[in-house]
């Protein structure tokens, strides 16, 4: 029996950029909103730093951004693909994207606490915090609300529209019974962190090899942030063999991270991103509504799943506001968020698989051949083009004016 009951318009499981985004909106436009977070602080490492162009346009349209630019960053301005020794390709974000020249570095904890800083100046919002959503309460084939264990105790939240942002395993997805259409995990990336050399660029570095790949970025507010890009399962192998094989391979990168190689005692430097990809065949159910990663996760490929996430989110808040105008709270009314996002969400999902497929694994006997290929595509405007289909977003989000002129 649950110990207290809340009301409220639209209760958001899941306080991550989706959920916080979507919570603000909504709040702002005057609905009673409240978003439950399992943790106890927004404190989480290696997720969601690099913010794409995509990212950034969006926040200008919703109002946002030059609030967010007040809170500490980096702006990465240069992306490189190096093989060996061979500088195959180096490109100007300014280049890529003159609307949005920059991409933004910004740690998931500053991000999350800016966002709830502006949460905390409206009314309409609110956040629990060590509140884990453990099922949803559903009424005649309706979902409306959720029961929650909040500091150990169990309340029920009663809600007219109950919204799923609790990511890549998402419990409002599994207590829904919302039902999957295609799911991989193709590879792992073993992210670590290394002190930043003075004077180290604001440049994003991707390393082809014959051997492991990985990338290297700056990240704030003065350390490199490194990924070895491996085949899924990897880490539990090199955990197998020891960790002297994990050093072999490092010594064999770029020689910046030979001193981490060389004081290397122990694998507990390392945090593995999985990359999976899925996509949630259909995202709404009476009453309920999947968006961000728990209804389309995507692959790291191009750092753009906080873009794709916050971008539903902004959709999703059009929409709710105009279901709960329009009292109808069914799946075909809330269908229009995945009417108006999925295209570009699978467009985006097969042109990362395309990423990874192509440079990332290629079979082994093209290996050496793939960088050739890739400075040649390089010198071609497609690959310009490719970037600003993954990078940048064509035209603005399709959400009506109201939400584009909110005064934060
Ligand atoms: C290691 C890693 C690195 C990444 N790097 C990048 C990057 O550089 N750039 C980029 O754009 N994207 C990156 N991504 C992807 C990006 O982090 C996600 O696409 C994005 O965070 C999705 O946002 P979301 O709000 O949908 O879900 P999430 O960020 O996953 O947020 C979900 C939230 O729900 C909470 N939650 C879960 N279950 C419950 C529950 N039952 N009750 C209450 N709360 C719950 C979680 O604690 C979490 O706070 C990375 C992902 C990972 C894992």
């Amino acid at each position: 029996m649950p110990n207290s009951t809340r009301e409220v318009d639209v209760c958001i499981v899941g306080g991550g950029p989706a959920g916080m985004v979507l919570g603000l909106l909504l709040a702002q436009q005057g609905m009673k909103t409240l978003v439950l977070e399992r943790h106890r602080n927004f404190d989480r490492e290696f997720r969601g730093e690099v913010l794409m162009p995509r990212f950034v346009q969006m926040f200008r349209q919703i109002g946002l951004f030059d609030f967010l630019e007040k809170y500490p960053h980096l702006k990465l301005n240069n992306l490189e693909i190096i093989f060996k020794n061979w500088h195959l390709a180096k490109f100007q974000i300014a280049k890529i994207a003159p609307e949005a020249p920059f991409a933004l570095w910004m740690p998931q904890p500053i991000l999350l606490g800016a966002l709830y800083d502006k949460g905390k100046t409206l009314p309409n919002f609110d956040l629990w915090f060590n509140a884990s959503a453990q099922d949803l309460i559903e009424e005649n084939g309706t979902v409306t609300g959720v029961q929650v264990e909040l500091n150990g105790k169990m309340v029920e939240v009663r809600s007219r529209i109950t919204v799923g942002t609790d990511g890549r395993a998402s419990m409002v997805r599994r207590a829904g019974g919302f039902e999957t259409e295609s799911e991989s995990h193709n590879f792992d990336v073993m992210w670590f962190a290394i002190p930043r050399p003075e004077g180290y660029e604001q440049t994003v570095r991707a390393f082809l090899s014959t051997g492991i790949n990985y990338l290297i970025l700056p990240k704030y507010p003065d350390l490199l942030q490194c990924g070895l890009i491996v085949p899924k399962g990897e880490m539990i192998r090199f955990k197998e063999k020891g960790i002297e094989s994990l050093r072999k391979a490092l010594f064999k990168a770029y020689a910046i991270l030979h001193p981490f190689a060389a004081e290397l005692k122990d694998f507990s430097h390392f945090n593995v991103l999985q990359a999976r990809m899925s996509f949630v065949k259909r995202w709404a159910k009476n009453g309920c509504l999947l968006v961000g990663d728990s209804a389309h996760t995507c692959s790291p490929a191009g750092a753009i799943g906080v873009s794709v996430a916050v971008g539903s989110a902004i959709v999703a808040a059009d929409v709710i506001r105009k279901a709960l105008k329009a009292n109808d709270v069914s799946a075909e009314f809330l269908d229009q968020v995945q009417r108006i996002r999925g295209m570009e969400v699978r467009e985006i999902q097969k042109m990362q698989k395309e990423v990874t497929d192509g440079l990332i694994f290629a079979p082994r006997a093209y290996k050496w051949l793939v960088p050739f290929l890739f400075y040649l595509f390089a010198k071609t405007p497609l690959l310009r083009q490719f970037q600003r289909k993954l990078l940048v977003m064509k035209e603005p989000l399709p959400i009506d004016q109201s939400l584009q002129s909110l005064h934060f």
